[in-house]
């Protein structure tokens, strides 16, 4: 039996003739300086909490490229432009309480040029993940002038709601990516009387989205559904990232770059790199390819990416963290088989993919083709424990493909 004294605060142990109060629970006692204590830590938390309202990981600049440099080869350049791109965007929606004196830190959209198959949308995808923020893609080229057969522009939100589980405050910051914008470029050259309703009218229709701006939003998307409620998404938070190979811009630039070389500019060191004139994009290549000015206003942030030579194409198939070879092998062992991939084998799968050039795009098609036979066959062959990929097993698997007249990619 407890007698009086031997009672005491089950937090701190101190005595009940040594506190002011002393609480008793169903099988515990507390102190009024433990009550004090916990309240100090719960406003604490409450606090706290207020001040974090956003759920995703704000991350340093070098934080983001070195997490972009796990899934992403390459293309160092647009990693740093993007990570620093990102992180000033979302370090704006963070800055709470701006009074109306407040330096106003402006909307960082961002536009990236570079061939088919060479990480713009990795890159962006890649971002979105390490946020931990809503990710869409929008094609550009299926997008219309409202009232035009094809999707208004503001599909583009119904996905990003989509993404965001419906959640309008999620995907009030997430993050858009707009692919092949240069497809609706203003088909300037071209003079006829009818409108340009997938061209310059689509950027027109673009540029509030972009800049930001209240849009009602049909949460299942297209016009099948006239009666949908429609759901407001404010576009100011979110972060759109466009993409494009802008084909032949190259050409611009160079032409551009020779002029200024031999012209009043010019300075003796001035070396210009040939190897991808994409490098020394500009705005100003941009509003030659057709973008109008204002839509490039609002897509401050340019950058360029590298075509992918051989030994990146070899990094792609064997070093990310989702390389394909290491996906392959995956399925392989799931199936109690080891599977390996010789090196000059490696070599001829990125050799083919060179020759297709559709950038990184074309191994994963060339992978599959190769590995079909095998795939098929080794869940069936209890006796099969390894499967080495060599050189010969790919010769040999892309002659029949040929015999049988299959492309193989
Ligand atoms: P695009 O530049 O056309 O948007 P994607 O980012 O869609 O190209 O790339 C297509 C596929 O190729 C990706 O899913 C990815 O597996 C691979 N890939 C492309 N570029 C890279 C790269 N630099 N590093 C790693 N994988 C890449």
């Amino acid at each position: 039996m407890s007698s009086e004294n031997s009672i005491q605060c089950s937090f701190c142990g101190t005595n009940k003739h040594d506190t002011d109060i002393l609480i008793a629970g169903a099988s515990a006692h507390i102190c009024n300086s433990c009550i004090e204590q916990a309240h100090k830590i719960v406003e604490q938390d409450a606090k706290s909490n207020q001040k974090e309202p956003q759920e995703f990981n704000l991350l340093k600049p070098a934080e983001i490229k070195s997490h972009l440099d796990d899934f992403v080869i390459g293309q160092d350049f647009a990693k740093k432009v993007l990570s620093v791109a990102v992180y000033n965007h979302y370090k704006r929606i963070t800055q709470l309480n701006i009074s109306e004196n407040d330096v106003e830190i402006e909307k960082s959209n961002i536009i990236m040029v570079g061939r088919t198959g060479t990480g713009k949308t990795l890159l962006a995808r890649s971002i979105a993940k390490l946020l931990n923020v809503p990710f869409c893609i929008a094609d550009a080229t299926v997008l219309t002038e409202a009232g035009y057969v094809g999707e208004d522009v503001e599909s583009i939100l119904s996905r990003l709601l989509q993404a965001a589980d419906y959640d309008v405050e999620k995907a009030k910051i997430g993050i858009v990516f707009i692919d092949e914008i240069d497809k609706v470029a203003r088909k300037s050259d071209n003079p006829s009387i009818t409108r340009d309703v997938s061209g310059e009218g689509v950027q027109q229709a673009m540029l509030k989205l972009l800049e930001g701006t209240i849009v009602n939003v049909p949460p299942q998307g297209g016009r099948k559904h006239p009666d949908q409620k429609m759901i407001a998404l404010d576009t100011k938070d979110i972060l759109f990232i466009s993409g494009g190979a802008f084909d032949g811009v190259e050409k611009n630039i160079a032409s551009r770059l020779n002029s200024s070389a031999i012209g009043f500019k010019a300075k003796k060191d001035n070396k210009i790199d040939d190897s991808n004139f994409l490098k020394y994009i500009s705005p100003q290549d941009l509003k030659s390819f057709g973008l109008i000015p204002e839509l490039i206003g609002r897509m401050p942030v340019v950058t360029y990416l590298n075509p992918l030579d051989k030994e990146a194409l070899r990094l792609i198939l064997t070093e990310p963290k989702n390389a394909i070879t290491k996906q392959y092998i995956k399925l392989f062992e799931l199936d109690g088989v080891k599977l390996k991939f010789e090196s000059d084998a490696i070599g001829l799968i990125v050799d083919q993919a060179l020759e297709f050039e559709l950038g990184a795009r074309g191994l994963r098609s060339i992978c599959e083709k190769i590995m079909l036979d095998a795939m098929y066959q080794i869940p069936s062959d209890d006796s099969k424990k390894e499967l080495i990929i060599s050189k010969e097993f790919i010769k040999n698997q892309l002659t029949t493909l040929e015999n049988n007249n299959l492309k193989v990619a």
